[in-house]
């Protein structure tokens, strides 16, 4: 066994699978399961799977693609906008994405008809997240001219918030939604399958049954992964927090000051760092720093024992109220979104399953 290593407990992921759908199932509301959290993780999406997800969701295509070709029948959908050097791709390996750009939709159609295919698109609207989407003004100009291209179909219309401006979901917001979604059927002739009304930070419009009756599905990566809904970042009834927890070596252990001697001039990553005298403190250093994951997206399982700050091979804990602790003894993190996206992707951190 080699240090640090994320355990992954695919029960408790499939739980907070099923605990989501008790949630959205009786307000109709179709979960699309979004593994970009965990690099497209294929014994995660299984867990996804036995939970009941049909659709998984992510951000690149790659993790896409294997994503297919380990399950066959799935629904996959692109979740960020498709670049123009990635159109062969998408059409290839996503069902559905998600789009904003008439350049764009040109080129996927111009692709989805070179190989007899008709590639089905959501467009995104912006309501004020600003990050991607047509500005609602916008949007029926834009959809008459998107109609009009052979090798996509516009199946739905689609938000996202709380990602860039934080914006948070509200039922008036997605009132506008509902409404653009009728205006986009006008000019199209047909109803729309799919108003997907957002993600994690949607759920709080879920809890107290406020989301509007036509939103029939919601993206969810995070209320899955870690339980929790991302505007208070408050765990869900029934939800497990615990599903990935990350253990790391203590490689030095010493009595220290808290404050460095001597005069101080920038860091390993060009701050000038300030600290508090807390004076003499047991200091341990974890094999584990910013280079696995940010310090920012670490929770301590152990109460007794705090983060002072890390580098980019080094965590420094303060083990003082925990005088069992040693070079060799493990430390164990439960994580928040960021903490997970970093662990799942970089390449030190053993994945072990359980
Ligand atoms: C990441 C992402 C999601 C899922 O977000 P969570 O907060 O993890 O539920 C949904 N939609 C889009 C467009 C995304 O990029």
């Amino acid at each position: 066994m080699s240090l640090p290593e994320i355990v992954i407990d695919l029960e408790k992921i499939t739980n907070n699978v099923r605990n989501v759908r008790a949630l959205t199932d009786p307000l109709g509301l179709e979960v699309v399961g979004v593994t970009k959290g965990v690099l497209g993780d294929l014994r995660i999406a299984g867990a996804f799977l036995a939970g009941g997800i049909t659709t998984f969701g992510d951000s690149r295509w790659e993790n896409l693609q294997r994503l297919r070709q380990a399950f066959p029948d799935v629904s996959l959908m692109l979740l960020r906008i498709p670049g123009l050097s990635q159109i062969e791709s998408v059409i290839q390996w996503s069902d559905i994405s998600l789009n904003s750009d008439m350049e764009v939709l040109r080129a996927l159609s111009e692709e989805a008809l070179r190989l007899s295919k008709r590639h089905k698109v959501i467009l995104m609207v912006d309501l004020g997240d600003l990050r991607e989407g047509v500005w609602p003004r916008d949007l029926a100009e834009f959809t008459k001219k998107a109609s009009t291209l052979p090798g996509i179909r516009i199946v739905g219309l689609g938000v996202n918030f709380a990602c860039y401006g934080g914006l948070i979901p509200t039922v008036e917001k997605l009132n506008t939604l509902v409404e653009l979604a009728g205006v986009m059927e006008e000019i199209l002739g047909y109803s729309l399958t799919v108003i997907s009304g957002g993600n994690s930070a949607n759920l709080g419009l879920v809890l107290n049954r406020t989301i509007p009756r036509r939103i029939n599905e919601l993206r969810l990566g995070e209320a899955i992964l870690l339980g929790t809904e991302s505007i208070k970042r408050q765990l869900l009834p029934g939800a497990v927090a615990d599903a990935f927890v990350l253990r790391a070596e203590i490689i030095e252990c010493y009595e220290k000051p808290t404050l460095p001697q001597g005069e101080i001039g920038q860091d390993a990553f060009g701050e000038v760092p300030e600290f508090s005298d807390e004076g003499w403190r047991q200091r341990g250093i974890l094999a584990l720093g910013r280079q696995d994951v940010p310090v920012e997206g670490l929770i301590l399982r152990d109460r007794r024992l705090k983060i002072f700050g890390a580098s980019s091979d080094h965590l420094i804990v303060d083990l003082t109220q925990a005088p069992e602790f040693a070079v060799g003894s493990i430390v164990e993190f439960n994580l928040r979104y960021p903490g997970l996206l970093g662990a799942m992707t970089s390449p030190y951190v053993r994945k072990k399953y359980i």
